[in-house]
């Protein structure tokens, strides 16, 4: 646990230092300086979440984990112990990033979920944000409790997420334990694959930038039995999303996901300005205060 501790804080570490130095990719034009810098950062900080979810699909079939529930939300608990036990602030950044990520996500859809998202792998996106906000308060209640505030989250709920946190890292642990061997190395093949396209490439040269699919390599590259030659490929794919081959011994992330997250977070920025804009005295219809407190409900906790 300390080893990968310590990888986990490396990678990311080196991760952040790096994305500021990024060329903009974020290029909306009414955002301001502050805004596209943190608008990277949480497009980066996403990607680094769904690719350990991915590293966690690979280490379930490369190892042959059992799982017992659902492996989206094993994967998902499984990224959020990775992030979280490497007790390191920029890291509980990337989880408050990845938490709003699947916040505005559901708020984007106007008209919530529809029966395929019942019947779909995943738990619903808003699910999902409360899942990973509950195993940030069971890591550090202290940390988070601003956070955890801020979205009304119930101190009941956060009690019980002490003993869901230390269950999921446990269980986690147990089960990689016995697939980890002293002084094991393991190459990664990692790849960013030209854009194709002019909009695409920005993103594709942020997350080089940010290394953040060599985040995943280097934590998993000491320390595990894994067999050389696993390809963490970053390429246009025509769909947004990411994804584990098994046959292919592939972790996919595709460069259109990255620019979904700058679409969410961009517009999240305009309707926060919009709001501001909103003239004093002016009757204000309770669809919009609604919306307002709807949108509100998501925060984004800059870096100190
Ligand atoms: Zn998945």
């Amino acid at each position: 646990m300390e080893s990968l501790k310590s990888a986990v804080a490396a990678a990311l570490l080196m991760t952040s230092a790096i994305l500021f130095a990024s060329p903009s990719s974020l290029t909306a034009e009414e955002l301001t300086a502050e805004q596209v810098e943190e608008g990277q950062r949480f497009v980066v900080n996403n990607a680094i979440f769904i690719l350990f979810h991915e590293a966690g699909h690979m280490l379930v079939s490369e190892f042959n984990l059992p799982v017992l529930g659902r492996e989206e939300d094993a994967v998902d608990a499984l990224s959020s112990v990775l992030l979280l036990g490497a007790e390191d602030e920029d890291l509980y950044t990337t989880m408050q990033d990845a938490a709003d990520g699947w916040f505005l996500l559901d708020e984007a859809k106007e008209d919530g979920p529809q029966e395929d998202d019942f019947m779909g792998t995943h738990g619903l996106d808003r699910q999902r944000a409360y899942s990973i906000v509950c195993m940030m308060t069971g890591a550090n209640a202290e940390f988070f409790d601003e956070f955890a505030d801020s979205l009304e989250f119930p101190e009941d709920r956060r009690e019980e997420c002490l003993f869901e946190y230390a269950k999921a890292r446990d269980s986690w642990m147990s089960l990689l334990a016995d697939n980890m061997k002293d002084g094991a190395k393991t190459k990664f093949e990692v790849t960013y694959e030209p854009a194709g396209n002019e909009d695409l490439q920005g993103f594709a040269d942020l997350l080089k930038g940010a290394g953040a699919l060599e985040a995943v390599a280097t934590v998993f590259e000491d320390g595990y039995n894994l067999k050389d030659g696993i390809k963490i490929t970053g390429k246009t794919c025509g769909t947004e999303n990411a994804f584990w081959y098994e046959g292919d011994r592939e972790i996919t992330y595709c460069y259109e996901m990255a620019a979904f997250h700058a679409t969410l977070i961009a517009n999240w920025f305009e309707n926060q300005t919009a709001g501001e804009e909103q003239p004093a005295g002016e009757d204000v219809a309770d669809e919009t205060s609604e919306e307002e407190t709807e949108a509100t409900s998501v925060k984004l906790k800059r870096k100190e």
